[in-house]
Formats: C-alpha cells, structure tokens, sequence
C-alpha cells in the first residue's frame, strides 16, 4: 500500500469571481487511485461562502482526476460543492449545470498578467514600460524580462505532465500579459482543465513572490490591453451538418441572449469590451468572417465553400470569467436553437 496525498480542489463562494480552494487528505491505496475509489469528503463552507456558521457542512465531490507533478505520490482531484445529503448540487456548482454532451468541444484561451509588488512584472517602480507593440509574441530581456519565461515553461511542463491538454502558449500584447490555451472534447473537459491549470500556475508563483491577475482590465482605462478568455466552440452538429440558415439562427440566438451570455462572462467587462483594442462594444451583439473586432469571429474554415461547418469563437469571455459558467451559457443557446434533423433524414 502508498499513501498518496489526495488535494482536493474546489471553487469557494465569493462572487462575481469564485476563488480555488483546496486541502489536502492522505489516503492509502495498492496503486494510483481512479476516480470511483475516491472518497466524498467535507469542508468548512462558513468559511467559504457557502453555508451559515450553524450548518456548515458542504460536501466535496471528485469529479476529475489529474497526477500532481509537483508532489511525490500527488493527486489532483477537481471536485463539485455539494449540498450535505452529497447529491443535491450546492447554489455556487456552475459545473453541475453544464448540460451534459461528449460532441461538444472547447477551446479556452486565457490571458492572464503576472502581478509583482502591485504591477504587471517588468514595469518599473513609476510610470510605464515602453509602449506596447513588440511584447505579443516577443523575445529578448527587454521584451520578456527575465523571470516570466521560465515560469511559463514550468507552468507548461507541470500541466503537460498532469494531463492537461495544453495546446500552446504565447506572450502577449502588455508587458507582463500570458496566454495559454486549453482544449477539450466533452462539455466539462476544457473547463475543468482551465480551473486546474489555473490552480498550478498560482501554485507554482508562490515561490516567486508573484501573483496571477486576471482582472481584464488591471491597468484601466489606458492603452494597456485587458485580457480575455476567448472562447472556441463546437457541437457535433455544427460540426457535420451546419450550414448557413443554422448558423443564422444560432446566431439570432446569441443575439437575443445577449445580456445573459454577458453576465457570466467575466466581471468589468464594459471595461475591457470598448470596441478598443481588437474587442467589440459589450452591449452590441456582431459576427464577422476572420473579425477580430466582432463578438464572435467565424475563423475563415468555417465558411469554406459555403458549408457554415465547424468551430466558432466568442471572443468576449473575459480573463476572469468561469469557464464552467461559460461552457453552460454557451450550450445552453446552442439547445435553444433547433437543429434540422427531420428534414434531414426525411
Ligand atoms: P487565436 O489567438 O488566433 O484566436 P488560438 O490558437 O490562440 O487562436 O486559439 C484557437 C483555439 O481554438 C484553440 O484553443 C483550439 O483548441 C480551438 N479550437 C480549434 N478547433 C476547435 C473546434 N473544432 N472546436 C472547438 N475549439 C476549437
Ligand atoms: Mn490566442
Ligand atoms: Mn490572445
Ligand atoms: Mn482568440
């Protein structure tokens, strides 16, 4: 028998923003546990948010597995609040409402600052850096500086090795601004994978001294970017059959759910929406072909040879928004919008 260290992983009750939470249980098993032999297990949700001092038990569920690189005989276990009977899903459980379907895909980007002493890191002690322009994608001490770099290679290799389905990396347009992205077959998949590398990267930058800001808008109202978490999307429909009346209607759907789609995808993001800086106006639903200023851009592929088919990306979700929320909100408009099976095999 070893004794693994089981952390489990949850998201707590502040709002708009739920935090990472987690703690830490051992447990002996003959051999790396999977998921079903995993125990539920409690916490103290008077202190997170999630319950009155009286009655404050709430219930931990694993409902995702990864290895922990960083600890011998580690696990990571993301799990869902649950209410005392440990069925019943807790107010704060966005995942628990993520409508369940294997044929659809995510890919998140999120975009993130590292934070140091009260600034993105490499900004000096007064004023601004150097305007932005060769920081996207760029290379070089003045560039990068001399820290960020190497933090984002560890974060890349702790979550490779954890299992996590990191599909790139890049500096990005502020000094100080990250991306990685994060891509996923299943509706729960990306999302809890976003969650758990965010949980890694602000593990990993304790040691550094350095925070994680994902605020899309830390440096306000100034000709610094905000960040986003991009959202790319597909369901096994849009994929196969598509096609421009489905894309049309799908896209009547989003506008007229406009504010609800808003509402889950990030706090301030009037802030960062402005119509500046590659984003579109928060209040004014548009799409546009390879528009980069639109609320959603149709990637060129999608509109090859007229066949409407494949993903799309919402480029409005925010650097702060839940991925879980999102994923839900996004499918949910999806199912509102009938898909021409009928005709089809008729
Ligand atoms: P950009 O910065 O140009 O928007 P990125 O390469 O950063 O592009 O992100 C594109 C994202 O789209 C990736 O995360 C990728 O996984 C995702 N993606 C690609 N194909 C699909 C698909 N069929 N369904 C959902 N997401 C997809
Ligand atoms: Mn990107
Ligand atoms: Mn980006
Ligand atoms: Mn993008």
């Amino acid at each position: 028998m070893t004794k693994y260290k089981l952390e489990y992983i949850w998201l707590d009750g502040y709002t708009p923003v739920p935090n990472l939470r987690g703690k830490t249980q051992v447990k002996e098993f003959e051999s790396f546990p999977t998921l079903e032999q995993l125990p539920l297990w409690g916490f103290d949700g008077s202190s997170t948010l999630q319950a009155e001092g009286r009655s404050s038990d709430c219930v931990l569920k694993p409902v995702a597995l990864y290895p922990d690189p960083a600890r011998t005989n580690g696990a990571l276990v993301m799990c869902e609040v649950m209410m005392p009977d440990g069925v019943t899903p807790h107010a704060t459980n966005r995942r628990a409402t993520i409508l369940d379907d294997a044929g659809a895909w995510f890919g998140f980007e999120q975009e993130y600052f590292f934070y140091k002493d009260g600034r993105p890191l490499g900004f000096p002690t007064q004023g601004y850096p150097a305007p932005q322009g060769p920081y996207y994608t760029g290379v070089g001490y003045s560039n990068v500086g001399d820290i960020a770099r190497k933090i984002v290679e560890e974060h890349l290799d702790l979550c490779l090795e954890a299992g996590i389905n990191h599909e790139g990396i890049n500096a990005e347009v502020a000094k100080g601004q990250w991306e990685f992205q994060i891509f996923g077959k299943g509706s729960k998949k990306a999302a809890d994978e976003v969650w758990m590398a965010r949980y890694l990267l602000q593990r990993l930058t304790e040691k550094y001294g350095i925070d994680i800001e994902y605020h899309c808008k830390p440096l306000g109202d100034t000709d610094w970017n905000g960040s986003g978490m991009h959202a790319n999307f597909s369901t096994e429909y849009m994929r196969t059959v598509g096609g421009k009346e489905y894309f049309e209607a799908l896209m009547k759907a989003f506008e007229t759910n406009l504010q609800d789609h808003i509402e889950v995808y990030g706090p301030d993001n009037d802030k960062r929406l402005t119509g500046k800086h590659e984003t579109a106006p928060w209040n004014k639903f548009s799409y546009g072909v390879a528009d980069r200023g639109a609320s959603i851009r149709v990637p060129h592929s999608f509109v090859k040879g007229d066949a409407y088919k494949g993903y799309l990306e919402d480029r409005r979700p925010n650097s702060q928004g839940d991925p879980y929320a999102i994923a839900s909100q996004i499918l949910k408009t999806i199912a509102s919008v009938p898909t021409a099976k009928k005709s089809v095999a008729a």
